[in-house]
Parts: structure tokens; C-alpha cells; sequence
């Protein structure tokens, strides 16, 4: 299978403080790839760096081998990029518009066309396209953040921490329908502290105090104790 992402030797942080550390990542086209950490392990600078929301001090990121550490945010997803921040949408838009603003790189027909896949998949955005997104409930405006990320049909979806405020039935609903997409040749990287989204995961990162403590597939991270320890709560016994 084609690779989709390779990052090498990573090194960011924030003014002086050194926050990743010699971070090397790499998945496949049609993979989901979970990048599971603990609060302030750095899984949000790691998305931020490969979106281009922040500045790489060193090492390389390239999508489908083209190199994105030169290139704007803009650029970034013209090249195939999506990406879910924590919030993901914007307050003072109506539901139809944040879609909109999601296709904005796309021809109007195809907008059209793809703005009706979202509603299909989230039904209750279809009932809620003249509402404020402010004035949808968590839920909601995470779902929507979701589908305004795929509007622009990106090769690579990236999410930052999409379980954060949903309830755990809210968290099964969205692992189904990115279930969906995945399917159909979406290729994921989610960073989660849930272990709920390794249901959707081919492989796995740990990410602990910037540096990556483990890489593997979801099973050899379940077999892994010190891991299953800390992130299971649970022993090997
Ligand atoms: P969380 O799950 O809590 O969001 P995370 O794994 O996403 O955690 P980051 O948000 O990347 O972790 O934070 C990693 C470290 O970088 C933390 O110590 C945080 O305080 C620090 N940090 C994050 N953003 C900034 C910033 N803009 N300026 C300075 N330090 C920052």
C-alpha cells in the first residue's frame, strides 16, 4: 500500500521549551492511526505542527512524499489535509455556512454534491443548516466539526482529541461514523486519550512527554502491560 505520511526526527516546541522530541511517524493510505497521550503530552503540537498551525524547529513531514514543512496552512490543504481542531467550527456561522467555508477550495456543484453526503451521514446537521453553530449542543458542533473537516474530501483526516465533551454514547455514534468513512478509503490519524477510538485503529502511538514511547498495532499495544497499565487501568494478571 502507498505511503500517505512520514514524519522525521520532529522537534518543536514553544519559544524556549522544547515540547516534541525526535518524533517519527509514518502511515498508509486507508490506515487509521491513533496517537494516544495523556493531557499535556504534546498531541495537540504534533497535529498543529503537520497542519502547519505551528512551526517545525526541525525534521520533515511529507504527504504522499511532497514536503509540507515549507507550506502555509492554506497550502496544506490544498494538498490534502483536513483538519478537526478541539473546537472545530465557527460560533457565529450557521451550520450550512461552517459546511460551506469546509468546501471552500471546491467547484460549487461539487460543494452541493458533498454538503448532501454530510447531511446523509449527520442527519441532524441536515435539521439544524439555518442554526447558529453556537447554538448547537457539544455534540452537535463536534459532528458538525467533523463534517466541515471532510467537506474538502481530504486525503488525510486529522483529529484532535474528537471524543473531548461528548457523551460516551455520542463517542460510539462518532466512532460509527467515522467507521463509515474509513470504509470507504479515508485515511485517519486521531489523537485521543479515550482507548474507545483503538475500535477504529489499525495502529498505534503513544506519546509520552513529547517523545514516542510506543509504535505498533493495536494488539501489541494490548499486550503491552506497562501500556495497559496506564492507559486500561488494568494488569497483565
Ligand atoms: P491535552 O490533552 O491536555 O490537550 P496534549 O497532549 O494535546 O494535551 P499539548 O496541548 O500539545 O498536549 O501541550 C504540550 C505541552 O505544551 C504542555 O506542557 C502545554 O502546556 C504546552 N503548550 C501548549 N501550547 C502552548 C503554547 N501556545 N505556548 C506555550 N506552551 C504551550
Amino acid at each position: 500500500m502507498a505511503e500517505l505520511l512520514r514524519v522525521n526526527s520532529l522537534n518543536t516546541g514553544y519559544e524556549d521549551m522544547q515540547i516534541l522530541w525526535d518524533v517519527h511517524l509514518w502511515m498508509n493510505q486507508g490506515e487509521c492511526v491513533l496517537v494516544l497521550g495523556s493531557n499535556g503530552a504534546g498531541k495537540t503540537t504534533l497535529l498543529k505542527t503537520l497542519v502547519g498551525l505551528v512551526d517545525a524547529w526541525s525534521g520533515e513531514v511529507e504527504l504522499a512524499q511532497q514536503s509540507l514543512i515549507k507550506m502555509s496552512v492554506d497550502r496544506r490543504i490544498h494538498a490534502g489535509i483536513g483538519y478537526l481542531s478541539e473546537t472545530g467550527t465557527i460560533p457565529s456561522l450557521t451550520v450550512e455556512d461552517n459546511l460551506r467555508l469546509g468546501g471552500f477550495y471546491l467547484s460549487r456543484t461539487e460543494r452541493e454534491r458533498r454538503g448532501n453526503e454530510m447531511y446523509e451521514n449527520f442527519p441532524i446537521l441536515r435539521e439544524k443548516r439555518k442554526h447558529l453553530a453556537d447554538s448547537l449542543s457539544g455534540g452537535q458542533r463536534k459532528m458538525l466539526g467533523a463534517a466541515k473537516a471532510l467537506m474538502s474530501n481530504p486525503k488525510l483526516l486529522i483529529m484532535d482529541e474528537p471524543s473531548a465533551g461528548l457523551s460516551p454514547r455520542l463517542v460510539t455514534e462518532l466512532i460509527e461514523i467515522l467507521k463509515g468513512f474509513h470504509k470507504q478509503g479515508l485515511s485517519l490519524l486521531i489523537a485521543e486519550q479515550n482507548v474507545k477510538f483503538l475500535d477504529i485503529a489499525e495502529r498505534v502511538y503513544v506519546l509520552d512527554s513529547g517523545r514516542i514511547g510506543f509504535a505498533g498495532t493495536v494488539k501489541e499495544l494490548q499486550a503491552d502491560d506497562a501500556i495497559r497499565k496506564a492507559y486500561f487501568g488494568v494488569t497483565g494478571q
